[in-house]
């Protein structure tokens, strides 16, 4: 431990289950030192993830909070009082499953509004509800994926949220900079989880991933910990607005660029 976060407390939502990312950002944030506090999205998930808030930590605590239900985020600050609130976690997705494997065309109004208001609008909610509490500046950190800025097989609406949410991390950096708080965004490469088995043919993303990523392997969900442990460090000060790639590189080569040589180790 190097105690990065000593002293801080730290909200961390959108923790399912013990391969959630949130949880793996938790273990990092216990790690180095955080108080915490983690959510979940409802009653189905409430046993599994009060075990997970104690193995963290014998002072964390797990609270339900929708993000799509006002009184829950409301709540949610409530428990949080009186402060301060040094960090915020949102790890936060869904759109429809049939919306992640039918043509992007065929995207429902309803499926559209539904992905955008989970995994983009949220944030705002989010950072709007949390910002009184974040009286010693803090830092806020989200979720994302390269689907964001290039087109991914099946992602499809989800990567028009995460286009949203990037441009989402900018103007909330520009609205809570003054009062010094930061906001930033970790593009991660795809890890298997719950939301990530939603997307049809996630194992060959997965495969295609490795052979091609400069470090010809996956990440890994502590690896994407240790970023967001970073982010919410005094070493990450002047950093807002950001969006960082936890890839591999894979962000950094052209498609279909496997050379042939060195495979992944199984
Ligand atoms: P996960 O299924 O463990 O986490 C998604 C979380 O979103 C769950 O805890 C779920 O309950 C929560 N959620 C959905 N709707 C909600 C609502 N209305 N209110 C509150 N919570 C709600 O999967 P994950 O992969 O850990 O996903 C976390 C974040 O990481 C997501 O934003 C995802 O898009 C992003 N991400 C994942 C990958 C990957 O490959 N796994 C890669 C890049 C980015």
């Amino acid at each position: 431990m190097s105690n990065l976060m000593h002293g801080k407390t730290a909200l961390i939502l959108g923790v399912a289950n013990k391969w959630s990312l949130a949880y793996a950002i938790g273990q990092a944030f216990a790690r180095e030192g955080a108080n915490l506090v983690i959510t979940y999205q409802g009653e189905r998930q409430k046993l599994t993830v009060e075990e997970l808030a104690a193995e963290l930590s014998p002072t964390a605590r797990a609270i339900q909070c929708d993000v799509t239900k006002p009184d829950e985020l409301a709540s949610l600050v409530e428990a949080l009082q009186p402060g301060p609130l040094d960090a915020v976690v949102h790890s936060i997705a869904f759109a429809n499953r049939e919306d992640l494997s039918r043509p992007f065309s065929e995207t429902s109004r309803d499926g559209f509004v539904l992905a955008l208001e989970v995994s983009a609008y949220s944030l705002v909610a989010v950072a709007k509800a949390m910002a009184p509490l974040m009286t010693g500046g803090g830092s806020v950190i989200t979720l994302s994926y390269l689907g964001a800025v290039r087109v991914i097989p099946n992602y499809n609406v989800m990567g028009v949220a995460k286009a949203a949410l990037e441009a989402n991390v900018r103007y909330m950096a520009a609205t809570l900079g003054p009062e010094g708080t930061r906001v930033n965004g970790i593009s991660a490469g795809p890890i298997k989880t719950l939301a990530a088995a939603g997307i049809a043919g996630f194992s060959t993303m997965l495969k295609n991933f490795a052979n091609a990523a400069p470090l010809r392997r996956n990440v890994t969900a502590d690896e994407v910990g240790n970023v967001a442990a970073f982010l919410m460090s005094d070493w990450a000060s002047a950093m807002t607005g950001e969006i960082l790639y936890v890839d591999n590189g894979y962000s950094q080569v052209a498609a279909g660029m496997d050379d042939g040589g060195e495979k992944p180790k199984e």
